[in-house]
């Protein structure tokens, strides 16, 4: 890390002014990359990508290998989703998924042969669970015939699970599969909200698969809760809390809701009368920080909570937390390297991103080429904002000193414009400047997304930003 300062301040209350919240909610981007997906173009193509793979051979840099692994199948659709899967019951269609990414993997085992030690593996979905137990041992032999790995102790190995498809012997034949940390998709404990989802989940059951995971000896328990869901209140999501804080999971993410039926069909069965109004969401969000901080939890930024003692914690007081596709991560600098369709690699100087359709995914491996669908080469202007972006979003403060050991540039120069706009952002109490440092607000951590949008050169160009959600 960049000349970080010794430690962040304390996270322990975050300030509320909802007119402020009211002016600056706007839609923006996410920034688990920068430039961000809607940038990436058909221009890039699997020559490109070999080419980046090339360029971190010859750098002769050993760094470590984060793998995702995208299993897209779900049996049941929640209306609420935005993610990339195949809602279906017939398990034979992830025989075939898996024949085919099992080729991708070798392929690119290949490509890193030698090269790097796997720290980080994440298995995401859809639904990873949909396999069975037998389809999962056969996928996890392959990947280690594939790459290397750390040992346990030092390789983070999650999987996302929902706990309407396991029970607890399951969850015990993950740890023996490998995985050490497990990520339960929540949202929301009362009955009234699950049924508005399409996504009925008894508290018990939940409940019974955390248990599980902690007689199975997972390092760290992670859930995932939403607010902003139809018949949510303040009321019901204070339950919820007080359910989750119980659990004591060592993470919690609380992502909003972001309604876009434009853009993600399922969420056509959602009746807008049925959705929270935008003041109730603020008060939702906040009454989780003030819960969650009372008891005990850091607010990381953005919709992440940790333990103290949580490794998520730990980095960023130490300013090794990165940011990427699976939201806040502890292995900065790690290449990542996807498999699956849809999913999207970060190697060296580039993002690519696998076909989205399981038809033109598996046409593509047939033709013995990397299923890549697009991307982009990053500029040097883009690796620049990139590490300022991912600097704000993990750190919350910036050191323009750093930024020039890295990068040849005279900061207040180079950023003249962006640094009048940050002026602005300052006199609404967002963050502070001074000669040395961009410090982030208490107030501004809730906004670190308008921050880092000031910094996106692309959203300059005026591209419609009706592809992103609200800031908050
Ligand atoms: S939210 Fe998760 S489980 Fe539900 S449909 Fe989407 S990917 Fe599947």
């Amino acid at each position: 890390m960049l000349n970080s300062r010794e430690s962040s301040p304390p996270v322990d209350a975050v300030s509320y002014d909802v007119s402020l919240l009211r002016k600056l909610n706007q839609l923006g981007p996410r920034y688990t990359s920068y430039p961000t997906a809607d940038r990436f173009s058909e221009d890039f193509t699997s020559a490109d990508y070999l080419q980046a793979v090339a360029n971190r051979r010859d750098m002769g840099a050993r760094h470590a290998l984060s793998l995702y692994v995208h299993i897209p199948f779900c049996d049941t659709i929640c209306y609420y989703c935005a993610c990339n899967k195949v809602v279906t019951r017939n398990l034979g269609k992830a025989a075939l998924y898996l024949t085919y990414l099992k080729r991708e993997i070798s392929m690119q085992s290949a490509l890193f042969q030698g090269m790097n030690q796997v720290e980080q593996l994440h298995f995401g979905g859809g639904t990873p669970t949909f396999l069975t137990d037998v389809q999962m041992t056969d996928l996890l032999e392959h990947l280690h015939g594939s790459f290397q790995f750390a040992p346990d102790g030092q390789g983070e190995y999650s999987i996302e699970v929902d706990p309407r498809t396991v029970t607890p012997k399951r969850i015990v034949t993950l740890r023996r599969q490998g995985f050490n940390r497990l990520s339960l998709g929540v949202q929301d404990f009362d009955p009234a909200v699950q049924k508005a989802v399409n996504r009925i989940q008894p508290e018990e059951d939940t409940l019974r698969i955390i248990d599980a995971a902690r007689y199975a000896g997972f390092r760290s328990v992670s859930i995932d809760l939403i607010y902003g869901l139809p018949k949510q209140n303040v009321i019901s999501m204070a339950q919820t809390l007080k359910k989750v804080i119980a659990a004591a999971p060592d993470r919690i993410a609380i992502y909003s809701y972001a309604h876009m039926p434009h853009l993600f069909k399922p969420q056509r069965r959602i009746a807008d009368a049925d959705l929270p109004t935008p003041e109730a969401k603020i008060d939702m969000l906040f009454l989780c920080i003030k819960r969650l901080t009372d008891a005990g939890y850091v607010y990381i930024g953005m919709d992440h909570f940790a333990k103290p003692d949580d490794d998520l914690a730990i980095a960023q007081r130490q300013g090794r937390l990165h940011r990427n596709f699976q939201g806040y991560s502890t292995h900065a600098e790690a290449d990542l390297v996807s498999c699956g369709v849809s999913a999207i690699s970060a190697v060296g100087a580039s993002y690519s991103q696998n076909e989205k359709t399981l038809d033109a995914y598996y046409q593509r491996l047939d033709q013995g080429t990397l299923p890549i669908a697009r991307g982009v080469k990053l500029s040097t202007d883009d690796l620049l904002r990139r590490l300022i972006i991912q600097r704000l979003m993990c750190d919350f403060e910036l050191s323009p000193a750093s930024i020039e050991i890295a990068h040849p540039i005279k900061f207040n120069d180079y950023f003249a414009a962006e640094l009048a706009q940050l002026k602005l952002l300052a006199a609404d109490g967002l963050l502070k400047l001074d000669d040395e440092w961009i410090t982030v607000t208490m107030k501004g951590r809730l906004l670190i997304r308008n921050i880092c949008m000031v910094f996106d050169r692309y959203l300059a160009l005026g591209r419609s930003p009706l592809r992103y959600s609200k800031t908050i």
